[in-house]
């Protein structure tokens, strides 16, 4: 059974970075339906209570759904302090938690002069060598610790990355990092891997940039088994998830930080761009499939493969978005975009104008060809004469464009452009658009010939 999370912080709105992150978690659980019933599970990352906010919450919910991603399970860390202090404990009577006592400034400096020396800036584990007295002295200056994790600096570090391929690390490499803050409050690190345990979550796939925190990670989640919190505390033989690290997604410029406001979920959904073109786009940008427009779900899900996915940071383009989206727009049936599109349009309107459209936005400009009024154009004499042996022309039938040209051909010799174009600007005031065939049925025989009568008349 697969079992996987996306796990955001509540600090802001979903851009396509974690967008791409639930995605790729949505389609593993998807595709482990395959073998009994996959799970994707929300997990607010709500630890930081001055930072998280409600309304991101909502908008989390609310953007999921939209996209059609919606969670097979919700849990939220601030209603699961519990279940961290009882990992805390544990952690703590097994020795692999230690109070310290440096102030921000403190560790600031201590970077510095690690920096100065040409040293990595690795936290020296002072706080380890306190003795009991000088801890009670702090305490009695009223300075509460923060707690660290302390690595195990014998375990080597390793895992099979399902991105990546082998990935290790010396853990002398890095900080006993911070788990929990001095006025008690949880850091990120802790509380993930208790509540994937927890969750008996089977794949942990996010960005590149978590990898070193996968390696802390590594060791907690061992350090929690060995403490007693593996099959015990929830029913798993490994407490070992699968890793996958996907590389970060870049602009064509660059970096995506500066511009991600604009790359918001909320953002896309207002420039008209549909779920099924984002979805298109993030789940096969940075993998060796090729990007294209693909409006069914299950393609997407059995096609879906960690092992298309390459090391090169991925390169969002948001022409590519664009070009995907209309590409999408094209394919929707009537019955998809019915409660977005404009009083009066039906399914043959919508089948008329739809390949004109870039965004379903757009159907309100384009729908007005039919009802008008629509832009009068400049014509010639000769064009003028023309349209009136049009309007004359005009006879309804089940096909009234086809018998329009077909008789006109044969009474003035035009072809081409010159039987066309005439045609087309009286009828729509423009010199390009709609299948003309699919769109003088849609105008009717009334306003049709008074169009033409117009025109003719100049
Ligand atoms: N809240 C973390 C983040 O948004 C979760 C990382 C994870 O997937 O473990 O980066």
């Amino acid at each position: 059974m697969i079992v996987t999370r996306f796990a955001p912080s509540p600090t802001g709105r979903l851009h396509v970075g974690n967008l791409r992150t639930a995605l790729h978690n949505w389609l593993l659980a998807r595709k482990g339906d395959e073998d009994g019933a996959g799970r994707f599970l929300l997990r607010i990352d709500d630890t930081d209570a001055e930072r998280s906010r409600e309304e991101y919450v909502d908008a989390i919910r609310e953007d999921l759904a939209w996209l059609g991603l919606e969670p097979d399970g919700e849990f939220r860390q601030s209603e699961r302090l519990d279940l961290y202090e009882a990992a805390f404990e544990k952690l703590k009577a097994a020795g692999r938690v230690y109070p310290a006592y440096e102030t921000a400034q403190e560790l600031e400096l201590k970077r510095k002069i690690a920096l100065g020396r040409g040293k990595p800036p690795i936290y020296d584990r002072a706080a380890l060598s306190l003795t009991e007295e000088e801890r009670a002295a702090k305490e009695a200056e009223g300075i509460s610790p923060h707690w660290r994790f302390k690595l195990d600096h014998e375990e080597f570090i390793d895992w099979e990355d399902a991105v990546r391929g082998p990935v290790k690390f010396d853990p002398a490499t890095l900080s006993d990092p911070v788990i929990r803050r001095a006025d008690g409050s949880w850091l990120y690190m802790l509380p993930s891997v208790v509540d994937d345990l927890n969750m008996q979550v089977t794949d942990v796939l996010r960005g590149e940039d978590h990898v070193s925190n996968t390696a802390v990670q590594v060791q907690m989640f061992g350090a929690l088994h060995d403490a007693g919190l593996g099959p015990d505390h929830c029913d798993i033989v490994d407490p070992f998830p699968r890793f996958g690290h996907t590389a970060l997604l870049v602009g064509k410029e660059g970096k995506l930080s500066k511009r991600l406001g604009s790359l918001s979920c909320d953002a896309l959904r207002e420039q008209g761009m549909e779920p099924e073109a984002i979805l298109s786009l993030l789940a096969r940008l940075g993998t060796s499939q090729p990007v294209e427009p693909i409006a069914d779900r299950q393609v997407l899900i059995d096609t879906f493969d960690l092992e298309t996915f390459g090391r090169a940071p991925a390169k969002f383009d948001d022409a590519e978005l664009e070009r995907l989206n209309a590409a999408i727009v094209h394919q929707l049936d009537f019955a998809e975009v019915e409660d977005r599109l404009p009083d009066g349009i039906d399914a043959a309107g919508w089948h008329a104008i739809r390949p004109n459209l870039s965004h379903v936005g757009e159907a309100a400009e384009w729908w007005r060809l039919v009802t008008g009024p629509i832009d009068s154009c400049e014509f010639s004499e000769d064009d003028r004469e023309y349209l009136a042996q049009a309007a004359d022309a005009l006879e309804w039938s089940d096909n009234p464009w086809g018998d329009l040209t077909s008789a006109l051909k044969e009474r003035t010799g035009r072809k081409g452009k010159a039987l066309f174009l005439p045609l087309r600007q009286a009828l729509t005031g423009m010199d390009h658009g709609p299948d003309m065939g699919e769109l003088l049925p849609l105008i009717g025989e009334q306003e049709a010939r008074a169009r033409l009568d117009k025109a003719a008349a100049g």
